[in-house]
């Protein structure tokens, strides 16, 4: 076929590639981890796509890193990343704080501890906020190989003291995995502080438009990128070449997304804290926030996108009853979507989702949108006031 003078990677599904002749076959399969950026020769699309390769060549940008491998979904990003670093037979216990995405810690009882038969620290916070002496100590006692934590946790919105945290770990030998999916390369990149690997669900802001499930592994040592390539083939956790081409899209207005949405973020918050109807707003710019001055130590370009907040009553089924009625009065426009970092604003209920955890009846978690901010700010204030 003529080449196209097209400035786009096209849409490669190929699912085996042509290898021209036995000798060629050979090179491809021989020099397959020896050109893991980009392929020489591609062979298989579950081992490598150039589609794929292209967007993660983006990603590594955006991320400020050596390379990025993407997965079909953030999940499957967490078992390559954590699945490198598995060596048969070695006792060697991993360390996880507790304030991580509830899908992981699912994966960490069910996968982990109970298929694989890992020993599992669990490091929690006190206080909304993170004890590094705690930290140390438990590092001390245990002597765990990985630690894996989330940078801005959900929903309470903890910020972590990721390069502490880095340095100590690396102190006792740890490897550092961090989910910086809250946070996103636009104002925090744990890898510029030596973080091992850096994992995303890309279903969220890097893709942005809550219609692409992805996951992305981002780091700087080629030899756990020969890893991680060869555990994401074996076990078939690749992305497919058409939601990498959309993801590539999607990507060309990451950083002006994510200005909006935290921009849009800071300003409901604010708005929020001053409503006579809201006993408490967490987010990580605000004063009351138990890690806020972590927050403007590490943060350079916003606080995230995300606002918890908890809507005031006088008892606990008064408080549920509030916050039933706010969520029935924005029905209109802000949507239960159990997802976050959608272009629309949507939300979550704390209690009913979390249980035992977070008991706050009247919580909830607001994934704040790139809409003009005054008209969300108007429903936000009239679903309160309809209450
Ligand atoms: N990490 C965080 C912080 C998440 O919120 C999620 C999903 O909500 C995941 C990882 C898992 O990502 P995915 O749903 O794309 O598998």
């Amino acid at each position: 076929m003529k080449k196209v003078n097209s400035t786009r990677t096209p849409i490669y599904r190929d699912s085996g590639f042509w290898l021209r002749d036995i000798p060629t076959m050979k090179k491809a399969f021989s020099d397959e981890l020896e050109h893991p950026n980009e392929p020489d020769l591609y062979i298989y699309s579950r081992y490598r796509n150039p589609t794929v390769v292209e967007t993660e060549k983006e990603l590594a940008k955006i991320e400020g890193c050596q390379w990025a491998l993407l997965t079909q979904s953030g999940l499957a990003a967490i078992d390559v990343a954590l699945s490198i670093f598995q060596v048969a037979g070695l006792k060697n216990k991993w360390l996880f704080f507790t304030e991580i995405y509830g899908g992981t810690n699912s994966f960490i009882d069910k996968v982990l501890v109970a298929r694989r038969g890992f020993e599992i620290v669990r490091f929690s916070s006190q206080g909304n906020s993170y004890s590094l002496d705690e930290f140390e100590r438990l590092m001390q006692r245990h002597k765990p190989t990985v630690v894996y934590l989330e940078s801005i946790s959900n929903p309470m919105l903890i910020v972590a003291d990721v390069p502490e945290i880095i340095k100590i770990s690396h102190r006792f030998g740890a490897r550092v995995i961090v989910d910086n999916t809250f946070a996103t390369p636009h104002i925090f990149r744990p890898l510029d502080f030596g973080a091992d690997l850096v994992i995303h669900s890309a279903t969220k802001y890097l893709a942005g438009h809550g219609n692409l499930s992805a996951g992305v592994i981002c780091g700087n040592d080629s030899d756990m990128l020969k890893h991680a390539i060869e555990y994401r083939k074996l076990v078939g956790h690749m992305l497919s070449p058409d939601d990498a081409y959309r993801l590539n899209d999607y990507l060309k207005t990451f950083h002006l997304r994510i200005a909006q949405h935290f921009n849009n973020a800071k300003a409901v918050a604010e708005f929020l804290a001053s409503h006579s109807s809201v006993e408490k707003v967490l987010y990580p710019s605000l004063p009351n926030h138990p890690t806020a001055k972590i927050a403007s130590k590490l943060f350079s370009n916003g606080f995230g996108g995300i606002v918890t907040f908890d809507i005031n009553g006088n008892s606990f089924q008064q408080k549920q009853a509030r916050c039933n009625a706010f969520i029935k009065n924005v029905s209109q426009s802000i949507n239960l979507v159990p997802t976050l970092g959608d272009a629309d604003t949507i939300l979550m209920p704390i209690e009913p989702v979390w249980g035992d955890k977070f008991p706050f009846p009247g919580m909830v978690r607001l994934s704040i949108g790139i809409e003009p901010v005054q008209s969300l700010i108007q429903i936000l204030d009239e679903g309160l006031k309809k209450i």
